[in-house]
């Protein structure tokens, strides 16, 4: 836990009592602040009020008595509508901030880095920390994935902590100090929180607001609203590391073909490592690449902690080889554009998908399905994917995960292609069936491993 001493005896609101509005009241709590803390949702309140964090309306309350309210980033405060404790807040002049900003507030003098981006966040926050630790660097890595930030440990003066940042954590952020912060990639997101495509590319340039003097700004320019950015702050005189996977970059870190090239001069081929497949995580790699460099870490000692990287559970995640095929959890593929980035990196995909529809379906994967040799399809969406695969890829309605294992495993077996893999890449919300995404990837591990028994992976 980080404590927050400059908060002892202020009176704090704490809103959305989640995995880091729980941390923050505990951390404020432990540091002798005074909590109010409160959720829409009543389970979320009652589970606070049993481990003693004070719970009450802040509505009920005369906001204007508070000297700051912490706000959880899941909870819209601008746009679309504002929640009415943002709005009472305003016009209390009450600054309203995330868990992030106390963190930056508690170590004003230490080393951050930032990892933000529309797709890639997770894997290259947890990417960049592997690199660091096999470089003897003490390391803790969180944020908007895993560890809530006030719930990070303490680490010595010569640490870094990497923070992955959400562009609604990015909204509520003032004091935060970056030795480098990456921004993978902008594609339409969250449009409705931020107001339109502006507001959410606003929302993601704010990462490098937070740069110390020096600081190196990493940016993907394989997408527009990236590429304008980069080309601004280096106008602006910042030092910018210009990231592609689709061209060579003379000054920059780049992989057009895969093999990671720095200014240019080949460093590592990126198509050998076992836990970073496809052209999105060379996007990742480079950024890592690029990051770890800017922080002084040599090359060699780079190259060498990507290919240990043990990869993130349900992204592409490899649970088995039984069979001579390929068992690949990609729980976390939610919608096409995941999907996508999965499909294109196998030629013979047993598929498992569905779920909870997502808007946009599967219609843009056509062009991929060459590489799928049968599908199999659960949940809600199944009859509706059913009908966009009708006479172009041979599928079978299973219903349930454990049906569907079972049937790719069967027909897998018998054709007996080598190289084949069975791809449980949803391209839906799991919440038809499952908990969560994690819920259901690991399902899925459960499955695959009680017939491989994970011995060949
Ligand atoms: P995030 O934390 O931003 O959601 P993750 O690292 O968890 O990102 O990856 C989630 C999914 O996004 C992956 O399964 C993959 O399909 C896709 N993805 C990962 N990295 C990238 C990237 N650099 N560009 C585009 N898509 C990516």
């Amino acid at each position: 836990m980080i404590p927050v001493p400059f908060l002892s005896g202020k009176r704090v609101v704490v809103m959305g009592l989640g995995k880091s509005g729980t941390a923050t009241a505990r951390a404020l709590l432990a540091s002798g602040a005074g909590v109010m803390a409160w959720d829409d949702n009543e389970i979320s309140r009652r589970s606070a009020a049993e481990t003693a964090i004070p719970v009450a309306n802040p509505l009920a309350l005369n906001l204007a008595r508070a000297d700051l309210v912490v706000w959880s980033p899941g909870i819209a405060h601008t746009h679309p509508q504002p929640h009415p404790v943002a709005e009472a807040a305003r016009a209390a002049s009450v600054p309203v901030v995330c868990d992030v900003e106390l963190l930056a507030r508690a170590k004003p003098d230490h080393r951050f880095l930032a990892v933000t981006g529309t797709n890639g966040k997770s894997t290259t926050t947890t990417l960049l920390a592997h690199v660091l630790e096999e470089a003897g660097i003490k390391t803790a890595a969180g944020g908007n994935l895993g560890t809530a930030a006030l719930d990070l440990p303490e680490l010595p003066g010569d640490g870094r902590y990497v923070l992955e940042l959400s562009s609604y954590q990015l909204e509520l952020i003032h004091s935060l100090k970056l030795g480098v912060a990456i921004l993978l990639n902008i594609t339409p997101d969250h449009l409705g929180r931020h107001g339109g495509l502006e507001g959410y590319i606003a929302a993601k340039r704010r990462v490098f607001d937070f740069l110390i003097p020096g600081g190196a700004a990493v940016i993907g320019v394989d997408d527009g609203p990236c590429r304008a950015m980069q080309a601004e702050l280096s106008r602006l005189g910042m030092r910018t590391v210009p990231v592609s996977v689709t061209k060579v970059m003379a000054d920059g870190v780049s992989a057009p073909e895969g093999v990671l090239l720095d200014n240019g001069k080949a460093v590592c081929d990126l198509k050998t490592l076992p836990h970073l497949p496809g052209r999105h995580n060379w996007q990742n790699a480079c950024a890592v690449y690029a990051c770890a460099r800017a922080e002084g870490i040599p090359a060699k000692t780079i190259v060498a902690a990507l290919a240990t990287y043990p990869g993130l559970a349900h992204r592409q995640e490899l649970i088995a080889t039984s069979d001579g095929i390929a068992w690949i959890n990609d729980s976390k593929a939610t919608n096409a554009d995941s999907v996508e980035k999965a499909l294109v990196c196998y030629d013979h995909v047993y598929w498992i998908a569905g779920g909870q529809a997502k808007e946009g379906g599967i219609k843009a994967l056509e062009p991929l399905f060459g590489r799928i040799e049968h599908a199999f399809l659960i949940g809600e969406a199944a009859n509706d994917f059913a009908a966009v695969l009708e006479g172009k890829v041979r599928h079978t309605q299973c219903g349930t995960l454990a049906k569907a294992v079972a049937a790719a495993r069967n027909l897998a077996v018998s054709d007996a292609i080598p190289g084949a893999v069975v791809l449980l890449s949803p391209a839906c919300a799991s919440w038809d069936q499952f908990k969560s995404f994690e819920h259901r990837g690991e399902t899925f591990r459960e499955l695959v491993t009680a017939f491989a028994d994970g011995g060949e992976a």
